[in-house]
């Protein structure tokens, strides 16, 4: 038998030029697609029940003989057919049926039929059955062997056709015709079994597999696959990461000016945590190959001194630096630090986004292209016509927004075109272990675990907004005090107007209701200038309440604020809950956050306010909210295709990953024949990821 994924599917019996298309367009194209399309659930036909021992609520096969149909005309017009055993009477239901259907469902025929019991007017009745009439010799009772497989489906694509195709490959289907890509030393390490075994089992299970193993995913015949397409998803990343490391990038030499003057004037010295990481990343940009790292830390650990540090050492060198930001706010936020940090280095900082028209556009281009040591901005940077004279470095901040492919783009913008910059990645979302083995098995990664010294833990409330005179109240109380609050508006329905405008009446309401306070606004739709300056006398203490839309999430630092108001909290996801709190318990003070939610709140809005409360440790919130909200809504990588499996599932066989990842390792240094093949499979009509 020839390999099933060189075997086209248009030599199938039953499969012509217009099924091919249809198949063609769900990816199945080979007999190997056919096999690995796999059944999203089961049915169990094996048995047929007798219709005096059916129960409401479960699915039956039900044999019987017609003894009447007849269109009954009630609420909506039916045709209803009584369906006899020796045990009892059964209704068929048929709301849509045509004159043909209604003839042959005359008194007398024997019928088998598959459905779903419920009790209607008659007593209990089926809507809707899958049924066939049964031969005048054929055996009564001769059910299914096997479970039934109920695949994903498109339009056009019928169940029983799909069935018949996967009956037909199955029948293919032997060890050699699909190879087994896993040496059989690995494959007894970790308990797998042979493929066929695994693809035949899901296809056709025996009627008493475990449906509820299967349905959640648990089964060993799963776990085989699942685990295969995780060692390939992990092959992919290491090729990735070799293509990527495989090219060379401009050494640079460790700095010591200019560092050295730029911790003096910081007014604080570095935390132990930031030495070694900044440390790592000196010895990374002194190679010459591309460094790949990510800096992970905690809200607040301070990763940019050490963006800074890493930035000043190709500055030195004579090279350019790139700071992109996935917003505006956060990008600028950072141009305002670099500018504040580097001007009396004699550094210049130059500014480039989305948002920059005109001449203003032209001249940041152009001392792009004269060499500007440290340009910031956002995903601007990535365009075609952005030239830069001799990029060594790329520093990304919050890396989850931004692709593989983004990262790869880089490349281009590196010195001549020709050595690959340097990139450094920094993430303030804490990357739950799992997603860091998967998503970013391709970097170095470098932990800032230690806050600068001086903060306090924040005390976290739940309260639903009925009562908000009292938090009101609160605000008072504390202002009287000498502290500073925030107030925070969260994002109405993905509109920043809106949203905006709601901060604007909740700054007029809170103004009227505490009069006696220097209540401040700041939006997203001001002006740089305006924010700024609202900013100032925050940190002046000029203002003692700030009304805030979510810009703050990012850069704001007042030590002696030590309240925030969160409204509709339920809006946000966890992470940026973390950030937006992250902005109090800076100071000496007993900091508080108050999450004002709208009641009624569903299940899962309290689970997550719940976590808020109990936790302030940005990992654990991080996996919660992985668990809860799932992956691709964590990186936002859902169209990047960078997470997509077909089997695995990076919550459920999260225990599966560290097996996954040694043994892929191990078919780089011993079967590395078996890479390709593995790739092919699996990745063929996915997005290869990252491709280059
Ligand atoms: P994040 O890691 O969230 O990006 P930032 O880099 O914005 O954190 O730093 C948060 C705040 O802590 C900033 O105001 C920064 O100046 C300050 N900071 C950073 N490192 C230290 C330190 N070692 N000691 C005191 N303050 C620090
Ligand atoms: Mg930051």
């Amino acid at each position: 038998m020839s390999d099933l994924a060189q075997v086209a599917v248009t030599t199938l019996k039953g499969v012509g030029p217009a099924l091919a298309e249809k198949l063609a367009r769900v990816g199945l194209e080979t007999l190997q697609d056919v096999l690995f399309h796999l059944p999203l659930r089961y049915q169990d036909r094996t048995r047929v029940t007798p219709i005096g021992a059916l129960r409401p609520g479960g699915d039956a096969v039900v044999e019987g003989v017609v003894s009447g149909a007849d269109i009954v005309l009630g609420r909506r017009r039916s045709l209803l057919v009584r369906l006899q055993d020796a045990t009892g009477t059964l209704s068929l239901r048929f709301f849509h049926f045509s004159q043909a259907q209604k003839d042959a469902l005359k008194r007398g025929t024997s019928l088998r039929c598959y459905g779903e019991v419920r009790p209607g007017a008659t007593g209990l009745e089926i809507y809707h059955p899958e049924y066939r009439a049964l031969g005048a010799d054929e055996p009564s009772g001769q059910v299914e062997q096997n479970l039934t497989p109920i695949y994903p489906s498109t339009e056009g694509l019928t169940q029983q056709r799909l069935r018949a195709l996967s009956e037909q490959a199955l029948r293919a289907l032997d060890g050699r015709s699909l190879p087994d890509w896993l040496p059989a030393e690995l494959a007894r390490r970790h308990r797998l079994a042979p493929l066929a075994d695994a693809i035949r089992y899901l296809h056709r299970p025996p009627p008493d597999a475990d449906l509820e193993e299967l349905a959640e995913g648990r089964h060993w015949a799963q776990h085989r696959l699942a685990f295969e397409e995780l060692l390939t998803h992990q092959l992919s990343l290491q090729r990735l990461r070799e293509s990527v490391r495989a090219q060379q990038a401009p050494p640079l030499a460790k700095a010591t000016r200019l560092p050295a003057q730029f911790l003096k004037g910081l007014g604080f010295a570095p935390t132990g945590a930031q030495q070694r990481v900044a440390a790592e990343i000196a010895w990374d940009l002194q190679q010459p190959a591309p460094m790949l790292r990510l800096v992970q830390g905690d809200v607040g650990a301070g990763k940019t001194v050490v963006a800074a540090l890493a930035a000043l050492q190709a500055i030195e060198a004579g090279y350019q630096v790139a700071l992109m930001a996935p917003t505006e706010i956060l990008a600028e936020q950072h141009f305002l630090n670099f500018g504040k940090w580097l001007a009396p280095l004699g550094i210049e900082v130059a500014w480039l986004a989305g948002k920059l028209k005109g001449k203003a556009r032209a001249g940041a281009l152009e001392r792009i292209a004269a060499g500007a040591p440290m340009v910031v901005g956002t995903h601007a940077l990535f365009q075609d016509e952005v030239r830069f004279r001799n990029l060594a470095l790329a520093i990304i901040d919050e890396q989850h927004r931004f692709g593989v492919q983004q990262r790869l783009a880089l490349r281009q913008k590196g010195v001549d075109g020709r050595l690959c910059p340097h990139q450094l990645i920094m993430t303030a979302t804490p990357i739950p272990r799992t997603l860091a083995m998967s998503a970013y098995a391709d970097l170095d990664t470098s932990i800032l675990d230690e806050l600068p010294p001086g903060r306090t833990p924040v005390t976290t409330l739940v309260i639903a907004d009925s009562r908000r005179p009292e938090v009101i109240e609160r605000v008072r109380a504390a202002c009287a005090e000498g502290r500073q609050a925030y107030w925070v508006c969260t994002l109405i329905e993905e509109s920043e107007e809106l949203t905006c405008q709601a901060a604007q009446s909740t700054f007029e309401e809170l103004s009227l209701a505490l009069g006696e306070l220097r209540v401040g606004l700041i939006h997203g739709r001001m002006k740089p200038a305006e924010k700024a300056a609202v900013m100032e006398q925050f940190k002046a203490a000029e203002l003692q309440l700030l009304v805030a839309t979510t810009v703050i999430e990012v850069g704001v630092d007042v030590p002696n604020a030590s309240l925030m108001i969160i409204e509709n909290p339920e809006r946000l996801g966890l992470s940026q809950l973390h950030q937006l709190r992250g902005r109090v318990g800076r100071g000496s003070a007993v900091s508080h956050c108050v999450l004002l939610y709208h009641a009624p709140l569903s299940w899962m809005g309290r689970e997550r306010l719940a976590i808020m409360r109990e936790t302030g440790d940005g990992f654990v919130i991080a996996e919660k909210d992985l668990e809860l909200r799932g992956p691709g809504e964590m990186l936002g990588t859902r169209q990047t295709g960078l997470l997509q499996f077909k089997v695995a599932d990076l919550m459920r066989d999260a225990d599966l990953l560290p097996a996954a990842r040694e043994a892929a390792q191990q078919l780089l240094e011993r079967w590395p024949q078996h890479v390709s093949p593995l790739l092919e499979r699996w990745l063929r009509h996915g997005q290869q990821y990252g491709q280059v």
